[in-house]
């Protein structure tokens, strides 16, 4: 048996991003004892990333704006199958959110008469994110740590330890939950740094490790988004939610090669940024569909009246959700009117003075000068779409974040499903994190408070020590014998196959052939062999994440071919309309070897079970904040009766 470490925790949050340190800040405040655990550097989590902004209904821009509004947007985006309650909660509690970030020293830009200024995004009907230029991202960790670091010091005061309460470990991955019966016992990892394993042991385990763009070849995510926490939510018995939904960004960069899939922010057309094609065609004109008809401008002169006098002008067509704006510049593309590189061109320099770009998206800027030698003031980008986001993730109460099935499991942030439906709005990322992730804490902290500490089974702190040590053995596993694989090369054919096959266009035959590919990577994974110890071994790292890459990969393939429509994130070339018979339909994976994997039963048929669910029908009092003829396009022809 290997040498593993073990402490004692109330609540142990696995993530260190927005809803991660927003839910170890609740939980702490509430008085649990509380770990945080992340991959990367304090404060390296992808929410450092976020461009944008965060989507609060404040009204600070224009008054109209409250949480209702907030609500109908963000359900319209989500092409009604968002977890209405969860979508309810979070428009009402951003505003406070944002606010209390302020109260913790988070500096937004202002308007004029001094309010936190909020800019527009697609599918927002008013100005509602509020941004500090476009690190709005940077920001917000910024402040999370500053109030961790306060807490911190508060404790030092009480007790003489800095860390007695509230602890980061940092550079640390989670490989297993380990459970004691049905409950969450704690978590099983190792330190990336010296390769030594850990248990922490608690009645509280709340995931909060973000997306899982690593398994797709072009995307905006970073290396730290390898579905983890899904996957380890699905090994201790919790389902995954309509995994289908994966959002492709309608504007990544698409030149030069080493930079391919980088974001670029939707800020950019916020702020007036068009999209054209080759021919100089602003496109998106044609591709308004039905359902928005009557909010989108039909002429340019009229979505750049907007701009200034949004009361009396409709929207442009920029800013369509973002599934819409991906899936038309996939067609110009296809249809051979791209730009050079196989992108479109989204142009700001013919839209606002220069001056007026740098100061409005400073890092767009440098990101094109350094990265392409593109200079944005004087020439139009290249931009394509990238995966960006996944919609699905952990089932989960909508108050409370209680992962389903499993007690004391919690999840919040990106990893967590329900609360974007089919597609998610830009700024409704992180929003979802402060709200939920604070919840999530809450719920954590009471948890523990009331649960009896839980046994940790040391059979199982064996079973995932053998597992995470299996790729310094890997040559001859059953089930294939064979020498070990290289677990880059396994990586990047998981990726090709998820980006060709699984990719924003999907079509009945080459789901099939992907998961019959996954299948034959998963045999192939689990002889991911590595040299060398367990020092700093990113590819020893890397043959790990494959299994969870690997299931969630499954899970969003199997769920892409069981969806018979096109809905949000979901496109089916072969079903090729929204069937308002599947709104109230919901998809469930949840695992066929109930000892999560434990037992070593990974067989090439694959290990997920998919299940159809009714949703839970929309709440009377929230249908009614939209139009009769409104519902009529969405809701299954029962619900309309009811
Ligand atoms: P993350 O911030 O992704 O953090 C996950 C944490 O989990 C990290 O600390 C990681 O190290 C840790 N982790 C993962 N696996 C493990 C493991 N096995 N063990 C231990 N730790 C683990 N959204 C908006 O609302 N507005 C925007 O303007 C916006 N802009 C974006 C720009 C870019 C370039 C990108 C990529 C995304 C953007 N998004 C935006 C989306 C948003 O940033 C993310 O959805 C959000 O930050 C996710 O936050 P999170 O707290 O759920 O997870």
């Amino acid at each position: 048996m290997s040498v593993v470490d073990r402490q004692e925790w109330d609540v142990v949050v696995v993530g260190a991003g927005g809803a991660g340190l927003r839910a170890a800040i609740e939980a702490r405040e509430r008085g649990a004892r509380t770990a945080v655990i992340c991959k990367s550097l304090f404060g390296k989590a992808h929410t450092v990333m976020a461009e944008g902004g965060i989507a609060a209904a404040m009204g600070n821009v224009n008054s109209g704006d409250d949480w209702k509004v907030h609500f109908r947007d963000t359900m319209r985006g989500g092409k009604f199958l968002n977890q209405w309650r969860m979508a309810e909660l979070h428009a009402q509690e951003a505003p406070q959110r944002v606010w209390e970030l302020e109260t913790w020293g988070a500096l937004f830009d202002r308007t004029k008469d001094g309010r936190i200024s909020q800019r527009n995004f697609g599918g927002h009907e008013y100005p509602r994110l509020a941004h500090v230029g476009d690190r709005t991202g940077l920001e917000l960790i910024r402040t999370l740590q500053q109030k961790i670091v306060s807490l911190q010091q508060e404790d030092f005061r009480e007790t003489g330890d800095y860390e007695s309460r509230l602890k980061v470990f940092q550079e640390c991955t989670v490989t297993r939950v380990l459970k004691d019966g049905p409950r969450v016992s704690g978590v099983f990892g190792y330190e990336r740094e010296s390769g030594r394993f850990f248990v922490l042991e608690a009645p509280a385990v709340v995931v909060a490790t973000g997306g899982i763009g690593k398994s797709f070849k072009v995307t905006s995510n970073s290396w730290e988004y390898t579905g983890d926490g899904h996957a380890l939510a699905l090994l201790a018995g919790a389902p995954l939610l309509n995994m289908e939904f994966v959002q492709f960004h309608p504007t990544g960069m698409v030149w030069p090669p080493s930079v391919k899939g980088i974001l670029v922010t939707e800020s950019v057309r916020g702020d007036g940024g068009v999209l054209r094609n080759s021919e100089g065609r602003r496109f998106m004109f044609g591709y308004i569909p039905d359902v928005f008809k009557e909010k989108y401008a039909q002429s340019e002169d009229e979505g750049d009246r907007w701009y200034d006098d949004p009361d009396h002008n409709r929207r442009p067509p920029e800013l369509l959700p973002r599934d819409e704006v991906a899936r038309a510049i996939n067609a110009e593309v296809k249809a051979g009117r791209g730009s050079p590189h196989g992108g479109v061109f989204l142009d700001v320099s013919t839209r606002m003075p220069a001056e007026v770009i740098k100061r409005r998206l400073p890092s767009m800027y440098h990101q094109f000068k350094e990265l392409a030698d593109v200079d944005i003031t004087a020439e139009a980008m290249e931009v394509g779409p990238t995966c960006h986001y996944v919609m699905g993730g952990i089932a989960v109460d909508s108050d409370s974040a209680a992962a389903r099935g499993v007690p004391g499991l919690f999840a919040a942030g990106e990893v967590a499903g329900g609360m974007h439906g089919s597609n998610r709005l830009g700024g409704n990322s992180l929003s979802d994190l402060l709200v939920f992730g604070r919840r999530a804490g809450w719920h954590a902290a009471d948890h523990a408070a009331g649960a009896a500490r839980p046994r940790v089974d040391d059979a199982q702190v064996d079973t995932a020590a053998a597992e995470a040590l299996r790729p310094f053995s890997a040559e001859g596993e059953e089930p294939v014998e064979g020498p070990p694989e290289n677990p880059y090369g396994v990586h990047q054919e998981l990726q090709q196959t998820m980006n060709d096959l699984v990719g924003i266009i999907r079509r009945e035959h080459e789901m099939e052939q992907a998961l019959a590919k996954l299948a034959e990577l998963r045999v192939r994974a689990r002889r991911a062999g590595v040299e060398g110890h367990r020092q700093f071994n990113p590819g020893w790292h890397l043959a790990l994440d494959l299994r969870n890459m690997l299931l969630v990969s499954e899970c969003v393939a199997r769920a892409a071919l069981e969806r018979t429509e096109s809905r949000g994130g979901h496109t089916r070339e072969d079903h090729s309309a929204m069937e308002r018979s599947w709104r109230n339909v919901n998809l469930v994976c949840a695992l066929t070897d109930p000892t999560g994997g434990l037992a070593g039963t990974d067989s090439v048929r694959g290990q997920i079970a998919l299940s159809r669910e009714t949703t839970e029908p929309i709440r009377p009092d929230l249908l009614a904040l939209f139009e009769k003829e409104e519902l009529v396009k969405y809701l299954a022809e029962e619900e309309l009766y009811d």
